[in-house]
């Protein structure tokens, strides 16, 4: 006997539809076969919870059980029955569209659910010089794949198999289901021999006759030089493998590149800053600053003043697919000396009685460099 659908629902006899809607939702989500790929447990509850929104998104078929129970529902020819659904995906589809609950690239939407495999997301984790330059990095990833013992066709080497029952070998079936938008007629793959129109009579030990298994995998990735942080690189074909001969799902490798202690990214051109002591800066010099592959000399003109920039042209990213790399932008922090010596204080006050009007003429007022400095960001 099935049990009580509100109770499955979790909501009150007088629930509105939009509270048994919300509640199914949540279920629904809760129980999709890609948050729990491994979870058999999850399958059962997500048909159950689908069986109670069917009964409980009917008036009619609402009043009927509110009165005669299950009873009642199956003497007027009413018996859900998503037994006949290839797979939880197909009753998402059903419920929700293609596209599923979460409509996201990362959950296969446009494949149909023909027992095409999930994808799998994975990360990896590099360096800004490896972003750089491009780097062929490994991930380690849990991913269902075809069972080595039985080749995927889920019987003990050296049993039969045999033509299916239930779908007479064509591997598909044809279904009648009622949804809340109507009556859908849909082909999907046969729930007994999961679309391959053959049963081992023995299923295989090692994958108990699924013909899948989940193993551990290294996935080799070619990050392109030029990536940002928080891009993704899809690997088709790598996600879980699809039962039935239907394709293996897409791998979808998420690129975190770790922050750089020097170096701030700026679309293409990278940041760092400089320190440069007030006299080094008065006199000028030639200064060595880092780069993320070494590093340069930069002519620092006497009377640099405090934050202004330097550029050292095709030394910051590069593009991703395009040879072509951006700047490498360095502040000026003119750092004023303190904690003076005796000796160092004498010299500073014979500089400091020394100045004429002449050494603290800007050649543009702070507010001109500022807007400058703007501009030049945004042209980066
Ligand atoms: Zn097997
Ligand atoms: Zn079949």
């Amino acid at each position: 006997m099935p049990r009580d659908p509100y109770e499955v629902l979790d909501v009150p006899r007088d629930a509105s539809e939009q509270q048994i809607k919300k509640a199914f939702r949540r279920l629904a989500t809760e129980l999709h076969p890609d948050v729990n790929p491994e979870d058999p447990q999850a399958e059962e509850r997500f048909k159950e919870a689908a069986g109670a929104y069917e009964i409980l998104s009917d008036s009619e078929r609402r009043a009927t059980y509110d009165r005669y129970g299950h009873d009642g529902l199956r003497a007027g020819g009413y018996a859900p029955n998503f037994d006949g659904f290839g797979s939880v995906g197909d009753i998402f589809s059903a419920f929700f569209g293609e596209s599923g609950l979460f409509g996201g690239e990362s959950f296969g939407s446009g494949r149909s659910a023909r027992g095409a495999g999930g994808d799998v997301a994975v990360t990896v984790e590099i360096d800004l010089l490896q972003a750089a330059t491009g780097v062929a990095a490994s991930a380690e990833y849990e991913v269902v794949e075809r069972c080595d013992t039985c080749n995927g066709n889920g019987a003990e080497p050296g049993t039969p198999i045999e033509t299916c029952e239930r779908c007479g070998g064509s591997g598909q079936l044809q279904m009648v289901t009622r949804t809340p938008f109507g009556q859908m007629v849909r082909t999907g793959p046969c729930d007994v021999c999961d679309g391959d129109g053959r049963v081992p009579v023995s299923p295989c030990k090692d994958c108990q006759g699924r013909g899948r298994r989940a193993v551990r995998q290294v996935l080799e990735v070619d990050v392109p030089a030029g990536i940002a942080d928080g891009q993704r690189i899809r690997i088709a074909g790598r996600g879980h493998a699809g039962s039935g001969g239907a394709p293996a799902g897409d791998a979808y490798v998420l690129v975190r590149v770790r922050e750089h202690e020097r170096f701030v990214r700026e679309g293409q051109d990278l940041i760092t800053v400089l320190d440069v002591p007030a006299p080094v800066a008065a006199l000028g010099a030639e200064l060595e600053v880092p780069t993320l592959d070494g590093t340069a000399t930069v002519e620092v003109a006497p009377g640099t003043q405090p934050g202004e920039v330097l550029t050292l042209r095709n030394q910051g990213m590069p593009a991703l697919g395009r040879a072509r790399r951006g700047h490498l932008q360095i502040v000026l922090n003119v750092v004023i000396p303190r904690n003076l010596t005796h000796a160092q204080r004498e010299l500073a006050e014979q500089l400091r009685d020394s100045l004429t009007e002449e050494n603290l003429v800007a050649e543009e007022s702070m507010f001109a460099k500022l807007r400058r400095t703007l501009r030049h960001h945004q042209a980066a």
